[in-house]
């Protein structure tokens, strides 16, 4: 056989394989959507993958009798990146499959799950049973093991980014064996290894910490005037906020857009995971068609950078369909871009103009240097790997905690090797 035969040999056994799990398995839709289009994109479709080599597995000893045959090959959440972390262009492993939870243990108050869940199908589960997550990103669709490994966030200044949550990991490491890393035995090693840009091997299992459930209410304001940013004082759902208008229907963060995609908003109240994100699990979460980029800069530069990028407002503009600014709390993970700072996120939703967004991302990047802004580890940014060194200071640990588990450097790709690897 030659090369291309066997590489299309292998296509079919995995469209074959992604098949019998499409019956197997209750979320259907997207595998079938992986295997069925011509070439497999991220969810956007910004980003078209550097192969079509993939294999779902559907256990941990199917996951690494695969690792171990394999040199090369990254792992694959719900494709939700807009920057290619995600890509190989040898071997692409879903685990997608392997979305069940193990253990709600209520005395410890964690639960551990299967690495392929997403937020949409644990939250559910946790609430009925009494539990919540402490906070969530703008949407449950993503994989809790891809949401961690970038340091995905949500907002409100006492929580920590959703990786802050994981309190133990299963990995599965180059050479095919197990290592199971927790926070209380193994210190700056999980820390080191939470927010791991999928570069330690295929995290089989996580450890979440979950609190008693709770219910909340969701206001939205319009048309705050920047003038009034600077000001500062405790919350009441007041039909007035700062010069802002409480809103009179539920709104779309996109204000063309219908907010049925939308969680209730106007202040009726509602379980934790129904008013966390922006956007309703079994709905489209944002436009589709676009592209995200998002900077993190220290809380005391807030306003300050804020300010720096409205500055930009007449280039900015035209291209983008919302911006959104959040807050996070400082965390202990290595390459959180929390690292030992409160941040306040700058998040740029695009208009899907490649071109366009590739000039503009340097001219805001400029901008904000000055206040060490780092950059979302899965949206779009052109920041260098020499900035990214200086401003992830934990970037050489991180190095050799990765060749500790992953010599080779089987699971490293193209954004790997640029942005963490080059010297
Ligand atoms: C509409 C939209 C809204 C968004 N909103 C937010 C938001 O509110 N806040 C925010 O911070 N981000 C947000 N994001 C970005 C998104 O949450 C992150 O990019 C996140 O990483 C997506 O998870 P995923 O499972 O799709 O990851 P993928 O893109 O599939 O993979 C991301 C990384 O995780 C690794 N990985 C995945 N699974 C494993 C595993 N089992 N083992 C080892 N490595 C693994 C991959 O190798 C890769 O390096 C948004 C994205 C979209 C498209």
């Amino acid at each position: 056989m030659s090369n291309v035969d066997t590489a299309i040999a292998v296509n079919k056994r995995t469209f074959i394989k992604l098949f019998v799990a499409m019956i197997a398995s209750p979320v259907i839709s997207p595998l079938f959507a992986w295997a069925s289009s011509n070439k497999l994109k991220n969810w956007a479709g910004n980003l078209e993958y550097g192969t079509d080599r993939l294999y779902s597995a559907n256990s941990l000893e199917q996951v690494r009798d695969y690792v171990k045959k394999q040199s090369k090959l990254k792992v694959l959440g719900t494709r939700h990146c807009f920057n290619n972390i995600a890509d190989s262009t040898h071997n692409i492993l879903s685990l997608k499959s392997m979305d069940e939870v193990v253990a709600l243990d209520p005395e410890t108050r964690t639960v551990t799950v299967n690495a392929g869940i997403t937020y949409g199908q644990l939250c559910p589960y946790l609430h009925t049973r009494g539990f919540a997550l402490h906070n969530l990103a703008s949407l449950p669709h993503i994989s809790i093991a891809g949401a961690c490994s970038t340091a995905t966030h949500g907002s409100g200044e006492k929580n920590g980014n959703l990786a802050t949550a994981a309190s133990a990991l299963e990995i599965v490491t180059a050479d095919g064996e197990v290592v199971k890393l927790s926070r209380q035995i193994d210190g700056e090693a999980f820390r080191g290894a939470v927010v791991g840009l999928g570069a330690l091997g295929v995290i089989t299992k996580i450890t979440l910490d979950v609190q008693p459930t709770f219910m909340m209410r969701q206001y939205v304001y319009e048309n705050l005037p920047l003038s009034e940013m600077k000001e500062g004082q405790a919350f009441e759902a007041t039909s007035e906020f700062f010069g802002a208008k409480r809103a009179i229907r539920n709104l779309h963060p996109i204000a063309e857009l219908s907010a049925e995609n939308c969680t209730e908003q106007m202040g009726v109240p509602g379980p934790w995971y129904e008013r966390l994100p922006h956007f309703r699990m079994g709905f489209t979460p944002s436009a589709g068609k676009e592209l995200q980029s998002e900077y993190f800069v220290p809380r005391r530069h807030a306003v300050e950078a804020i300010l720096a990028v409205e500055r930009l407002h007449d280039q900015v503009s035209p291209h983008l369909m919302i911006s959104e600014i959040r807050a996070i709390a400082a965390d202990n993970l290595w390459l959180s871009p929390c690292y030992e700072q409160p941040c306040v996120t700058i998040h740029f939703t695009w208009k899907q103009d490649w071109p366009a967004v590739r000039k503009l991302m340097p001219v805001i990047e400029k901008e904000l240097a000055p206040f060490n802004a780092r950059p979302h580890w899965g949206k779009l940014f052109t920041t260098s790997p020499a900035e990214l060194k200086s401003i992830y200071k934990k970037i050489p640990e991180f190095v050799q905690l990765s060749k500790k588990y992953d010599p080779q450097g089987k699971f490293r790709n193209e954004f790997l090797n640029t942005n963490i690897f080059s010297s």
